[in-house]
């Protein structure tokens, strides 16, 4: 990551390292917790204006009129994007049984041009789930966005996608993982706090 990315999520002790396992059951040297970076709303603000105009440039001439996100990753972030925006903000939740909804009455105008927000893009597929819900709602999604593309640009959700920073995401097997050989265990992220 380009320094001004990597300091700051530093800094604010939202770039881990150690020993992860990962959502998808790999285990990861490094873990990305980007609360930690967005419980500063100056960052948040600053990332959110930053990746608008990142969007801005990247759906030009058409104009951005809903931004939408799946909680909770995508709240705070998604909050910033839209008020850099100046346009509505709503966002996507998983029910019982896992689905992801379009709940609080939040209603979608058919045809607005809407932008999907996560915080941490790793294979996209949050961000597929809210695409999909707003295309059956006859919205037109112009792009996706995400502070940091842990995909090294490989993450593919059907519309083009800005990020502030992209990455290459470090992960093994936990059959063939080197920090497992050392003899330490993985840990869920956040779990040791
Ligand atoms: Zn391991």
């Amino acid at each position: 990551m380009p320094q001004a990315i990597l300091s700051l999520f530093e800094s604010t002790g939202a770039y881990l390292t150690g020993h992860f396992r990962l959502t998808s059951g790999l285990h990861s040297p490094e873990y990305l917790q980007s609360a930690l970076v967005l419980q500063h709303p100056r960052y948040a603000e600053q990332l959110g204006a930053s990746l608008a105009a990142a969007l801005v440039a990247l759906t030009a001439p058409a104009r951005i009129g809903l931004v939408a996100a799946p909680a909770l990753g995508g709240l705070i972030i998604g909050h910033e994007v839209a008020r850099a925006l100046d346009v509505p903000f709503v966002f996507t939740e998983r029910g019982a049984t896992g689905d992801m909804l379009l709940r609080r009455g939040f209603q979608i105008e058919a045809g607005i041009n809407a932008v999907v927000i996560e915080d941490v893009v790793t294979t996209g597929g949050s961000t597929r789930e809210v695409i999909a819900i707003l295309k059956n709602l006859d919205a037109h999604v112009l792009a996706a966005g995400s502070i940091i593309d842990r995909s090294d640009g490989q993450a593919d959700v059907g519309v083009p996608r800005a990020a502030l920073e992209t990455m290459r995401v470090i992960s093994y097997d936990p059959s063939n993982c080197p920090l497992c050989r050392e003899g330490s265990t993985a840990v869920k992220p956040g779990s040791r706090n």
